[in-house]
C-alpha cells in the first residue's frame, strides 16, 4: 500500500505561484489598457505613428488622409452588431442601433454553482465604436433614461422574458387551493401568495435591516412543533440550512 502524504509546504508554495501569476497577468492586462487609452481623448498619436506618417511621400499622405475620412464616417455610426467582440457569456435577446451606439439587451449566467438565478437579467448595454475597439456602458434594468427608441423595441421582450404566472396562473392556484389541494411555496415564491392570497401572515424579513438580519448562508437550530402536520415525523429540536428567504410571523386572519 502507498502511503500518501499531504505536504502543506509543497501546496502552499504551488497556490503562492498561482497567486503570483494571476497577479501578474492583471497587471498587464492593465498596463495594455492603460497603453490603449493614453492619448485617444486628446487625439494624441503614439510616436512609431508620427514617425512612420512623416515618412511617407504626397501619395502616401493622400491616401491616408482618404482612408481617415472613410475611418471617421465609420465612427459617426453605430457599430455593426457581428463587429462586437465575442462577448460569450452574455447572451444578447435584442440589439437597436441609436445614433452612433448600438443598445444590447443580454442576459448572462455568472459562475456560481447551482445558482438559482440564472441566467441574470435582462441588462441593457450601449456600445459604441472607439477605432477598434467597442467600448461599454452599463445601463443595468431600468429603462427611464434610455432613448425612446430603445425603450420600445426592448420593453415587450423584458415584458415576455420576466414572464412568471401572472394573473391567469394566480387565479388556478387559488383555484386549486379552494378545491382543497394543499401549496407549498419555497423562498421568495412564499412572498407572491403572503402578498396575494388572504393568508394570516405577516412577512418579517423586509422590516428588518441588513445590520439585524443577515444570513446568507447559515445552519440554524430548528425548534418543530411535532404535533402540526407539517413537522410530524421529525426532531423537536434540529437542525437546518437557511438561505435569505422570507420568514413569516402568524398574523390575525385579514
Ligand atoms: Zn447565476
Amino acid at each position: 500500500m502507498t502511503q500518501v502524504s499531504l505536504d502543506p509546504d509543497g501546496m502552499s508554495e504551488a497556490s503562492q505561484r498561482a497567486r503570483e501569476t494571476m497577479a501578474r497577468i492583471e497587471r498587464e492586462s492593465a498596463q495594455r489598457d492603460q497603453d490603449r487609452r493614453e492619448g485617444r481623448k486628446v487625439g494624441k498619436l503614439s510616436h512609431s505613428l508620427h514617425e512612420k506618417l512623416r515618412s511617407c511621400n504626397p501619395q502616401q499622405l493622400k491616401r491616408v488622409i482618404k482612408l481617415s475620412r472613410q475611418y471617421l464616417k465609420e465612427h459617426k455610426h453605430a457599430p455593426a452588431f457581428r463587429d462586437f467582440p465575442n462577448r460569450r457569456h452574455a447572451r444578447v435577446l435584442a440589439h437597436v442601433e441609436h445614433k452612433n451606439m448600438r443598445y444590447c439587451l443580454e442576459v448572462h449566467p455568472c459562475s456560481k454553482a447551482n445558482c438559482r438565478k440564472c441566467p441574470h437579467g435582462p441588462y441593457i448595454y450601449s456600445y459604441h465604436r472607439d477605432g477598434q475597439y467597442f467600448p461599454l456602458k452599463y445601463h443595468g434594468s431600468t429603462f427611464t433614461r434610455l432613448p425612446r427608441k430603445v425603450r420600445d423595441a426592448f420593453r415587450p421582450i423584458v415584458a415576455e422574458y420576466k414572464g412568471g404566472i401572472g394573473e391567469k396562473g394566480l387565479d388556478a392556484l387559488k383555484e386549486f387551493v379552494n378545491r382543497g389541494g394543499t401549496l407549498i411555496a419555497l423562498g421568495e415564491a412564499s412572498n407572491l401568495l403572503a402578498n396575494k392570497l388572504p393568508l394570516p401572515v405577516k412577512e418579517l424579513k423586509h422590516t428588518l435591516t441588513r445590520d439585524q438580519h443577515y444570513a446568507p448562508g447559515t445552519i440554524v437550530n430548528l425548534q418543530v412543533d411535532t404535533s402540526h402536520p407539517m413537522g410530524i415525523g421529525s426532531a423537536e429540536n434540529t437542525f437546518g440550512f437557511y438561505i435569505n428567504s422570507p420568514f413569516f410571523q402568524m398574523a390575525a386572519r385579514h
